[in-house]
């Protein structure tokens, strides 16, 4: 192969080309921004590609969330190739190889120079501070002792945000910079921030951490420039190791705020002192910020929280009902609260205190009926359309049968009964017509599903379990 390279160069850059612009539109902007963009190719005299992160952070992540992605477009462009696995050293003079599994079964890995890690050392507009830390807290605002990454109770929808996190946090290096944590409002990146300053300040105490709202700095900001001396106000932040600002949506619109805080930001940046950021919506969506600003944010790592699922929801309810001591709370009213509070953790939170404190005021037992009275308004608020795929779901979940069962032509009455209670209820709790609830069983004749109404209908009037079953069947999907 080896004289064909030019060639060989160009067609493999063609087809990382097309790989990439396949995978930002699979994936979205703010994943591929972080995580496909930064990978490099490269291609050896032979044809083969190596690809290469510029963490091993980055390597790992990807290796693990998009190695499939990646090994199946490569085969889409090159049959012969029948993996892809980026493998990185940690950038100080180690190789960096990717191995490239031929059809065959012959791996051969290839080396490659490591890529430069370290922050372009443009020069600082104005240098960082050296001072010692008296400044820090005067502007820091404190942080929650609650919220530390023991805490913290990681799902699918966080897992990104938590591991960035928890990297930022043990390492002294400088590897995201900045840190960019978005998401919608009560999701726990307040929570993150306030466990990152809390492990950095434990692990390793004469490292500067200021952590603050947006609000704060721009509140500081103008203080300054009211007394006309700014210089102990930049100064106080460039002494910093490592600078936290929170919910920076805030600066929209507020130009000379902006103006300040990019100058601080650039400094620190330059000087390799770790800035973390947090907004409600990703850098490019930041209306009312500047576009240099915007596109300076996006440089590092941008990782999203996203609503809690299902899950995580109880995970949270369970591990926060474990710590309030004496009063228990039912597992049917976790799930119940876990099913019907979708909106944020916050929410969620807020209904579990509710419920504890309405209990232990009026001394009454916490069950599912307590909560739905206590918590009308949240619920209502919660309320949501109902789907076939939850009915299911839930039923099967609660008499304790596959899902796939509930599907089957299976006649037993341990499913069959399960069975027809889902299709009650989906007659009773959604628009869908007879016709079409049969299909979404397994393709069953609307007259199944009618007979299967009726004889629910008909069962409950004298079977106080089977009513019961019900009920909180229907309560649990938010009716
Ligand atoms: P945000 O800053 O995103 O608006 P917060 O960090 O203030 O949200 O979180 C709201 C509340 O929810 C906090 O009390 C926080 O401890 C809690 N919370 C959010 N996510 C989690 C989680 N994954 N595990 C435990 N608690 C969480
Ligand atoms: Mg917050």
């Amino acid at each position: 192969m080896a004289g064909e390279n030019p060639r060989q160069a160009a067609m493999r850059g063609d087809q990382w080309e097309r790989i990439r612009q396949r995978l930002q539109s699979e994936l979205g902007n703010a994943t591929f921004n972080s995580w496909i963009k930064p990978l490099k190719l490269d291609v050896k005299p032979d044809g083969l590609v190596v690809i290469m992160a510029p963490t091993r952070f980055m390597r790992d992540w990807v290796n693990s969330h998009y190695s499939d992605r990646l090994t199946l477009h490569w085969r889409n462009e090159d049959a012969e190739i029948s993996r892809v696995n980026v493998e990185l050293g940690t950038g100080n003079g180690e190789l960096h190889s990717i191995d490239v599994l031929k059809a065959d079964g012959d791996a051969i890995e290839i080396e490659a120079p490591a890529p430069k890690v370290v922050q372009p050392g443009a020069k600082a507009s104005s240098p960082v501070d050296t001072k010692p830390r008296e400044a820090e807290n005067e502007v820091g605002a404190p942080l929650d002792r609650r919220f530390t990454f023991e805490n913290f109770v990681v799902g699918k929808s966080n897992e990104l945000a938590y591991a960035v996190a928890r990297r930022v946090a043990e390492s002294s290096e400088v590897n995201f910079n900045p840190f960019f944590l978005y998401g919608g409002v009560g999701l726990g990146k307040t929570h993150l921030m306030h466990a990152i300053a809390h492990h950095i300040r434990q692990r390793d105490p004469e490292r500067r951490v200021l952590y603050l709202s947006a609000e704060k700095f721009m509140y500081e900001f103008v203080q300054a420039l009211r007394f006309r001396d700014t210089m102990p106000f930049k100064q106080q932040f460039r002494a910093t190791d490592v600078l936290m600002i929170d919910d920076i949506q805030f600066f929209s619109g507020k130009d000379s705020t902006q103006e300040e805080f990019f100058h601080t930001f650039n400094a620190l940046v330059d000087h390799h002192r770790q800035v973390i950021i947090s907004a409600d919506r990703s850098p490019q969506d930041l209306d009312g910020i500047e576009e240099r600003i915007r596109s300076r944010l996006g440089w590092g790592l941008a990782a999203d929280i996203h609503p809690a699922d299902y899950e995580l929801r109880l995970g949270i309810l369970q591990s926060k009902a474990e710590k309030s001591g004496n009063i228990t709370v039912p597992d049917t009213v976790l799930e119940f609260l876990a099913h019907r509070i979708t909106s944020n953790v916050r929410e969620l939170e807020g209904a579990l205190n509710r419920v504890h404190a309405h209990a232990s005021l009026v001394g009454r037992e916490i069950t599912v009926e307590m909560a739905t009275e206590v918590l009308k308004d949240i619920l209502r608020a919660n309320n949501r359309r109902i789907t076939i795929d939850e009915i299911q779901r839930k039923v099967a979940e609660h008499y304790n049968i596959r899902l796939s069962e509930m599907l089957s032509a299976r006649r037993a009455r341990a499913v069959a009964r399960p069975r027809q209670v889902a299709m009650y209820l989906a007659k009773q709790m959604t628009s869908r017509s007879l016709p079409e609830i049969g299909r979404r069983f397994g393709g069953r004749d609307h007259t199944t599903v009618m007979h299967a109404v009726r004889r629910i209908e008909e069962l409950a009037a004298d079977d106080a379990g089977l009513n019961e079953d019900i009920d909180l069947l229907r309560r649990m999907l938010g009716a």
